[in-house]
């Protein structure tokens, strides 16, 4: 593992980056350290907790794989890469990669250095590719410290406002998108308080095989997935919508009843 160090950037206390090449080099995980994605988060606000980063953006995961039973995306894949990429023509779901990454409040900088695994990892409302995931039933593999790993879905990895499922020195190493979820027909919708403002509700309607489904996020603490036949009020409890200075809760709530029925209605051609 290549280390460097001396006073990083805008983080004073950081004396020490940690360039992660093998599976070994991830471990040693401390409270004083951090895994190192894109940095878009770590870099932007201060981090006075840490000393240590070890970057995973150095293991040569090999960013987007289109296999027969779907697509892999490495959680080091960046947003940028993810728009940037061919897909085969049946996968019509692709279409939500750029309207997801386009959710983002984002410059063209944020995207071309956040990375997929950062932003579901981050597991904030707004985060998009938790929408993404979360919409087409993307299973999530997490690599543990002992050297075991682990499955898990974004509805169950995304617990709540900034909380996961991930457990100290767990890396998220790896998405993967079901071929069956990416053929499907799909429909997004989003709103935001100011034009270019934080996502304040993404709705996604997806056609399945028992019928629409509804992926609620941004509007609520964590992801929701519905079947399109149960109301949305019914569906999602109360305490679960988000309030910020992006949105009040039943602001929220009443526009994601609107998206919703829109998002069906662009599904069923009504559009
Ligand atoms: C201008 C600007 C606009 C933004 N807009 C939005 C927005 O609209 N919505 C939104 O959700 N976020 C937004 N963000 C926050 C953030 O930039 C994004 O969530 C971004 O996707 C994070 O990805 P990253 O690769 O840069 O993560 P990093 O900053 O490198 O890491 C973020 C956190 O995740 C951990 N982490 C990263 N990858 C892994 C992994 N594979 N395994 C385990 N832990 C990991 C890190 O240790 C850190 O705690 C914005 C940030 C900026 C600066």
């Amino acid at each position: 593992m290549a280390a460097g160090g001396g006073g990083l950037m805008d983080l004073p206390t950081i004396t020490t980056v940690e360039q992660a090449r093998t599976r070994a080099d991830l471990r040693g995980m401390s409270p004083d350290c951090a895994f190192l994605a894109g940095g878009t988060w770590l870099f932007s606000e201060p981090q006075n907790q840490l000393n240590r980063l070890i970057d995973i953006t150095t293991m040569g995961w090999p960013p987007l794989t289109i296999r027969d039973d779907g697509l892999e995306i490495a959680a080091t894949c960046t947003i940028a890469q993810l728009v940037a990429h061919d897909y085969p023509a049946e996968w019509a779901a692709a279409v939500l990669f750029r309207q997801c990454a386009d959710s983002l409040l984002a410059s063209f900088k944020v995207w071309n250095a956040a990375t997929v695994g950062g932003n579901m990892c981050m597991g904030l409302p707004a985060g998009s590719m938790i929408s993404l995931g979360a919409s087409l039933g993307a299973t999530l593999r997490i690599w543990c410290p002992d050297g075991a790993e682990r499955t898990t879905s974004v509805l169950e990895f995304v617990t709540g406002v900034q909380t996961t499922s991930l457990r100290s020195g767990e890396v998220l190493r790896s998405i993967h998108i079901p071929a069956a979820a990416l053929t499907s027909s799909v429909a997004f919708r989003r709103i935001s308080l100011a034009p270019q403002g934080r996502a304040g509700s993404v709705v996604i309607a997806r056609e399945t095989s028992d019928g629409p489904v509804l992926c609620i996020s941004a509007a609520t603490k964590r992801p929701y997935l519905i079947p399109a036949r149960s109301g949305v009020d019914e569906a999602v409890p109360e305490s679960a919508w988000y309030e910020d200075a992006h949105g009040a809760a039943d602001w929220r709530r009443s526009v994601t009843a609107l998206l919703a029925a829109e998002a069906l209605a662009a599904l069923g051609g009504a559009e």
